[in-house]
């Protein structure tokens, strides 16, 4: 099963993760946890590459296009291995992203965004996307606070953008309502688990 965790910043997903590799495990589960963009050495440097604070010249569609080059060898060198192999695969974040960032949020259109992930992983997608839905003023306010880590390029957008990130997520639900499950990322550490895990156990019955 391939599961991914989306949101804005300061959400929580890695903290989330964490834990809900932490309980399933203890359950008796193989899983294996990742990130996008990164999780392997190619993607990772892709990664460095878009979040490089003076990539100031950093055009749009080329960010869109090293997204989607990230997901493609990521997914060909690790996902999908490891769904063969019987791991659930928690990933922190994934198409949705591009969708909601550089689909919605820029405004290079979610159904272009679409054609090139499209051409990126094909007809692969998650069996279910746990969106994080938080307030980008909360968000900001903890990664001000240090709660998560460094500052990078994308850090430097204005409030409107991520307004315009969160408002992209809630269009995707309305799309798919079936595979996004929005939860309430404003809630304690230990509410979002049980909530996540909740959601989890309705769809998978684990
Ligand atoms: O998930 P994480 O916070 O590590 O993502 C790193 C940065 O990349 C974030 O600042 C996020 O806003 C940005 N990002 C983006 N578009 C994506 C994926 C991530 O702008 N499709
Ligand atoms: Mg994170």
């Amino acid at each position: 099963r391939f599961i991914t965790i989306e949101g804005g910043e300061g959400a929580g997903k890695t903290t989330l993760i964490q834990a809900l590799a932490h309980t399933l495990t203890a359950s008796g589960h193989r899983v294996m946890t990742t990130r996008e963009p990164g999780g392997i050495p190619i993607a990772e440097q892709i990664r460095s590459i878009i979040l490089d604070r003076s990539n100031t010249m950093m055009d749009a569609r080329t960010e869109a296009l090293l997204y989607a080059a990230a997901r493609r060898q990521h997914l060909t060198e690790k996902v999908s291995p490891a769904l063969e192999q019987g791991y659930i695969v928690i990933c922190d974040r994934f198409i949705d992203s591009s969708l909601a960032y550089q689909g919605h949020a820029r405004g290079l259109g979610i159904e272009e965004i679409r054609s090139i992930n499209r051409f990126a992983i094909g007809t692969m997608m998650p069996d279910l996307t746990i969106y994080m839905d938080i307030t980008p003023e909360q968000g900001l306010e903890r990664i001000r606070q240090g709660a998560g880590r460094e500052v990078n390029r994308l850090d430097l957008e204005g409030l409107s953008f991520h307004r315009r990130v969160r408002e992209g997520y809630l269009l995707l639900r309305d799309q798919e309502p079936e595979r996004i499950i929005p939860i309430n990322a404003h809630q304690e550490p230990d509410k979002v688990l049980q909530a996540a895990l909740s959601v989890i156990h309705e769809r998978f019955g684990w």
